[in-house]
């Protein structure tokens, strides 16, 4: 809950951060109550990596604003960005253990366990390290390889997911995450001598696939010359390599979401990609959006209501209220939020705390029979050796310090029955000195402070230590592989997930063929000279964060447990995201991946209807932008020269009143005779708005407040259910405003937040209004020089008003 409007202080910070970019439940509860108030209705249960993606793609694409967005979280906010982009605050990731074990520690070591933000969830024999509970989720703590899934790793999945990734997401995703230009972060000697030494001896790494029959490295474009390529690699000279072979080399380079470059002038650059930025920036948009929403009209003071995205930390939800078609309900710690008819709810808490929320919600009976199998993670190995630096003929001795290297192979294995399974090896590299063994530790840090380089620059290194990180891909449809409910229950009384996780035969097959090609690599890289082996170790299962599989998405029901979209199999409205979705994992670390499939999700959500125009007419305003209108202007009055303004909501202008009336008219010239349809509603018997028609250009007439020039030279269709100032039929609904020989037949306009239909016909001096279809004026025109009809060289036109309220309009057309 929000116990504060202004943000709180600690005995040691003022916590702007938290203000700024949060709101607690009650306040986003509160905002849904009033008469004028929206409901969420995308609701993103998980504020970590890909709930934060998805919920700030469909922020920013939201044009018709249609959407509100709630993202529920159960950690608190800690960081604004990736941990390695901030300076050394100690912050770091938990090791890998069993809830067992963990039990059995005092309250002071599971505190130290838990370095301020880890838990474990789940129950299981394997160790894990368990989630980072945070907004940003683990993406604020991850390593930054991000491969592309090749098309022999997607044979299981549907076509048309395979085609969007292939054809448009993977590459956005590469973009997003910074993948695209690693070239800008690993550079230097040491780097060019390892890759020329691996790129020379590949052939000896058994199992690498060839250079020849892998994509592009993500920067290469079909433009790129010779030169251009050996640029991209860093090369100061020209190398006397072909087209062919740069392409080959460049294949080579590590995907690292890290982009230390600006990506346009003017910019900084995005350094290690994290899901918090993005979501820090969509939330602040959303508050400056809402307090620009806010109208001085005393009757209707603006709060969050019109805040479109917001951020719940500490909300843990346990469960979704399931009515057999939809979900209506989400249940958390906090409260409840209801879902609205047409919202959705994506769920986003990581693999298998995602799994555990379908399980509870939804049961094991059949859709939801296969929900929890087909649990995959990867095999993993590491294998660091240290060797002198003379193996590296490419090396000047001049250089005393070894900068980084890091270095990517992508290999397959074939099995006896035929099938394959693909694996990779992340191969790091630094010169051994003061930061010791770890490559990894050094490539990664990414803030030095003056001294660590210093330090760096004036080393000398001897050695070179690498280490070769492989990642194997682990059989589908394992049966031992299974998420269940069961164990200790939960602070909330709950069942946990259970987690098995053992590797096949095949499993071992390929693990044994990986550790093979990570010593082969060892030695391409070590030159033929003896290495030392520094460590040579597999990892668990449950230690790499990359679980997938058990909700995977799949055209055919009975063979998957979420469809092409990533929508369950027997709910209407809950999707899920993150690497949950993989029918299979091949071997690539899931970020970019799963970053892919948020970004799609996030276009198939947002996706708005657009206004369609009846026969005969053209639309004015399409839902998105105010192209072709303009705002009239107030000059000369002091501090009263705000015209006030109109701002989208849901596909639809909404008034903003400022200091005197304004009006938003249409800079396309009327045509001589038009009916003119248009849709709009109040939020108030006290709103006061109108269409004004047939006046000349509102610049043209010298006025202080051009909106006049349409009251005094066109003519207005009311909007006032009380006809102010005296109720009197000529200054009510419907009327032509102030004309006193109209022939009424006047109604009430349709209630409070309902869409009421206005058609306006002006045939040479006729005026004739139709409300929600029945006529409600007709009135002729006798005045001179008023209501004059478009001519050639004397244009009219037509506008909203803006008088008091906030009156809506949409569908607006002409004929
Ligand atoms: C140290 C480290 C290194 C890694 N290196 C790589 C790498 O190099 N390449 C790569 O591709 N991947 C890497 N990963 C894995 C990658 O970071 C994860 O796959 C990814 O971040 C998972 O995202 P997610 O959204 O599925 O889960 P998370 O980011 O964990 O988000 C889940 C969110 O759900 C919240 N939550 C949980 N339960 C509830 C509840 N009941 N109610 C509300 N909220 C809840 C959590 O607090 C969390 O914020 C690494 C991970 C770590 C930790």
């Amino acid at each position: 809950m929000a116990t504060s409007t202004k943000p709180q202080e600690t005995d040691f910070s003022r916590d702007l951060l938290g203000r700024y970019v949060c709101n607690g439940l009650d306040e986003a509860l509160a905002s849904t109550t009033r008469v004028d108030a929206r409901p969420f209705d995308m609701i993103i249960v998980g504020g970590g990596t890909f709930g934060s993606a998805l919920a700030e793609h469909i922020w920013f694409r939201d044009a018709t604003h249609s959407h509100r967005i709630l993202v529920l979280e159960a950690g608190p906010l800690i960081l604004p960005e990736h941990v390695q982009n901030l300076p050394v605050v100690g912050v770091g990731f938990s090791s890998a253990t069993t809830l067992a074990k963990l039990f059995q520690l005092s309250a002071a070591d599971r505190d130290a366990w838990r370095m301020d933000v880890w838990g474990l969830p789940w129950d299981s024999n394997l160790d894990f390290p368990g989630l980072a509970y945070a907004i940003g989720g683990r993406s604020l703590f991850w390593g930054g390889w991000s491969p592309q899934l090749l098309g022999a790793e997607m044979v299981a999945w549907p076509p048309q997911v395979v085609a969007d990734l292939t054809g448009r997401y993977f590459a956005e995703a590469s973009d997003q995450i910074g993948v695209t230009e690693t070239n800008d972060f690993i550079f230097g000697d040491l780097h060019q001598a390892l890759r020329q030494q691996l790129f020379a001896g590949i052939g000896a790494v058994s199992n690498a696939l060839p250079l020849a029959s892998l994509p592009d490295y993500p920067a290469v474009t079909a433009s790129l010359s010779v030169a251009d390529l050996e640029r991209l690699l860093g090369f100061q000279q020209t190398t006397g390599m072909s087209q062919q072979q740069l392409l080959a080399m460049a294949k080579l380079e590590a995907p690292l979401a890290v982009q230390g470059r600006p990506p346009h002038a003017g910019f900084f650059p995005f350094n290690k990609f994290s899901a918090a930025p993005l979501l820090i920036k969509a939330v602040r948009e959303a508050q400056l959006d809402a307090e620009a929403a806010k109208t001085p009209d005393v009757t209707m003071p603006g709060d969050d209501v019109k805040k479109r995205l917001m951020v719940v930390p500490m909300c843990h939800v346990v469960r979704l209220a399931f009515d057999g078609q939809r979900v209506t309900r989400v249940l958390t710690n906090l409260g409840e939020v209801a879902v609205p008819d047409g919202g959705v709810v994506v769920v986003a808490l990581g693999t298998i705390e995602s799994t555990r929320l379908a399980l509870l919600s939804f049961g094991t009976a059949a859709p939801f029979d296969r929900v929890g199998r087909n649990l995959m993670a990867h095999l993993r190995s590491n294998l660091t050796i240290r060797f002198p630096r003379t193996a590296l003929p490419g090396l000047s001795p001049a250089i005393r310090e070894l900068q980084t290297s890091a270095l990517f192979v992508k290999g397959r294995v074939s099995h006896p029955d035929g099938s394959v399974g693909h694996f990779h090896l992340q191969i790091t590299a630094s010169g051994l000195d003061a930061v010791g063994t770890n490559s990894e530790a050094k490539l990664f840090k990414k803030v030095p402070d003056l001294d660590t380089l210093d330090r760096l620059r004036t080393t000398t290194s001897t050695e070179v230590v690498v280490t070769i990180r492989g990642i194997g891909e682990m059989e589908p449809q394992n049966p031992a592989n299974t998420i269940t409910l069961g164990g200790v229950p939960d602070e909330f009384s709950l069942p946990r997930a259970v987690v098995a996780m053992s590797p096949t035969a095949k499993d071992n097959a390929l693990w044994d063929a990986m550790d093979r090609a990570a010593a082969d690599a060892a030695r391409v890289l070590a030159g033929g000279t003896n290495f030392t082996v520094v460590q040579n170790q597999r990892d668990g299962l449950g230690t790499t964060h990359h679980e997938a599989g058990t909700l995977h998405v799949g055209a055919n029901p009975a063979s998957s447990v979420t469809n092409p979209d990533g929508r369950l199999h027997g709910v209407q409205n809950v999707y899920v995201v993150g690497p949950a979705l993989f029918p299979t994992t091949g071997s690539p670390n899931p970020m970019l991946t799963g970053i892919a499939l948020a970004r799609r999700m996030g276009d198939l959500l947002a996706t708005q209807a657009k206004p369609v125009a009846a026969p005969g007419f053209t639309v004015l305003f399409d839902g998105k932008a105010l192209k072709g209108w303009r705002m009239s202007t107030i000059k000369n009055q002091g501090s009263n020269n705000n015209p006030g303004h109109f701002i989208i909501v849901d596909g639809a202008l909404e008034a903003v009143t400022g200091t005197d009336i304004g009006l938003l008219w249409n800079t396309s010239p009327l045509p001589a005779d038009f009916t003119l349809r248009l849709q709009w509603r109040r939020w108030s018997d006290f709103d006061n708005s109108g269409v004004v028609v047939r006046f000349p250009d509102p610049e043209s007439k010298g006025y202080n407040n051009t909106a006049f020039v349409g009251v005094d030279f066109g003519f207005e269709v009311q909007i006032d259910e009380r006809g102010a100032p005296d109720g009197a039929p000529l200054h009510k609904t419907g009327a032509i405003y102030g004309q006193p020989s109209q022939a009424f037949s006047l109604q009430p306009a349709l209630p409070i937040g309902v869409w009421n239909d206005y058609e306006i016909r002006v045939q040479g001096n006729s005026y004739t209004v139709l409300l929600n279809g029945a006529q409600v004026t007709q009135f002729t025109n006798t005045i001179p020089g008023r209501g004059l009809p478009s001519a050639p060289g004397a244009p009219s036109f037509f506008g909203l008003q803006l008088h008091t309220g906030r009156v809506q309009f949409r569908n607006i057309q002409i004929q």
